[in-house]
């Protein structure tokens, strides 16, 4: 029997054929159909520009680049992946790792009140797993503090607050389109923005600053997006509405079953906020089991379901940050008991029943 998987990547022989049509253009790189992404993306959050890179992890450097300045200091959530951090010391600041809430797994404004400095000018929350931030309570400090505001919505394509898509938000937000998020364009990214200045910027620093051919205003990298990723994009946007909406159901189905047993958190979706459900995580009371977290992975592998942990560790647990140096202690909390059960759209009916049934059995089994 083969495992329900985490994330599964499946293109139409329509969007092969649309690469292909690049592929025989013989015109590859930074063309008329990244350009078109751009502008289809930038509608659809409703934002008024953005600039297609190669990664989630360079349209974060662009994005930190653009809007910091050298020897900055950045607030940023110790539970997320390691680029929303390690990009911000590439752009010449300093992250400093705040704590997490414990129900939103999102930016804890009472820990970033606490770590914010005289020379923080930068905040960094993710919309971790699809789930949006605190977005009023993190507009208002950040004005009150006169921070710019780098969103990582690396996880969050379709996600919205209050009705509004949270790619609107100011100053910069950025996405990811790699293969396992909700929507792909093999590897590649996109930072939007209402800005005209700092969309003028990450346009300089996407390309080697260059304003004209050969004219260089500024320095920059080469992180431009090829013309095969634009059209995958394309194809992907079309069907995104679809697989936001699939993803939906598939939560409700697997919280619908899983709510209910004890010892087992399913994810806490505030009334304001449509979840994209990049991941589905759900917390193990560990008082509750004789078993790990990670214990309780392998025997749902067992069961044929592909459970994976995001994040085994903290930030501030990785070496690269000193490993324990300061304590986070909700996002340690969180990196001993969570973990992500499938949920992309192509699980059928009888997958999300064999995983609700798997997570039943086992946590049965593994019960004190
Ligand atoms: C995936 C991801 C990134 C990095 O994006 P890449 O395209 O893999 O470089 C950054 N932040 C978060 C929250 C992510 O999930």
């Amino acid at each position: 029997m083969k495992a329900v998987p985490i994330a599964c990547v499946k293109l139409s022989e329509q969007e092969i054929a649309a690469v292909v049509e690049v592929l025989r253009s013989g015109h590859l790189v930074a063309g008329a159909g990244v350009q078109a992404f751009e502008q289809q993306f930038a509608s659809l959050v409703g934002a008024q520009y953005a600039v297609a890179v190669s990664s989630g992890t360079a349209a974060l450097h662009v994005a930190y680049l653009a809007a910091l300045n050298p020897g900055d200091e950045v607030l940023v959530p110790g539970f997320t992946h390691i680029s929303t951090a390690s990009m911000v010391h590439f752009a010449g600041a300093q992250p400093v790792l705040c704590d997490v809430d414990r129900r939103t797994f999102t930016l804890s404004l009472d820990d970033a009140t606490r770590k914010l400095g005289p020379k923080t000018t930068g905040l960094a929350p993710v919309h971790l797993f699809g789930n949006a931030c605190d977005v009023d309570g993190i507009g208002a400090f950040a004005r009150r503090n006169n921070l710019k505001v780098i969103w990582d919505a690396a996880q969050a394509h379709c996600t919205r607050y209050r009705g509004e898509d949270v790619g609107r938000l100011p100053d910069l937000v950025t996405y990811s389109f790699y293969p396992t998020k909700n929507m792909t364009t093999g590897e590649g990214g996109m930072i939007v923005t209402n800005d005209k200045e700092l969309y003028k910027r990450c346009k300089l620093l996407r390309s080697h600053g260059q304003s004209g051919k050969y004219y260089h205003q500024s320095f920059g990298f080469n992180y431009r997006m090829l013309e095969v990723s634009g059209a995958l994009g394309l194809e992907q946007l079309k069907q995104l509405p679809a697989f936001t909406a699939k993803r939906r159901r598939n939560a409700q189905y697997l919280s619908e079953r899983l709510a209910s047993l004890d010892g087992i958190r399913v994810p806490f979706v505030a009334e304001a906020i449509e979840h994209s459900f990049h991941q589905y995580s759900i917390l193990l009371d560990l008082a509750q089991f004789r078993c790990s977290r990670d214990e309780f992975v392998t025997a749902l592998k067992a069961e044929g379901v592909e459970a994976v942990v995001h994040y085994p560790r903290a930030l501030n647990q990785q070496p690269a940050f000193g490993a324990g140096h300061v304590r986070l202690p909700n996002c340690e909390w969180l990196a001993e008991r969570i973990m992500s059960l499938p949920v992309h759209p192509l699980l059928s009916n009888e997958d999300l029943e064999h995983v609700s049934a798997a997570v039943t059995q086992v946590a049965a089994e593994m019960r004190r």
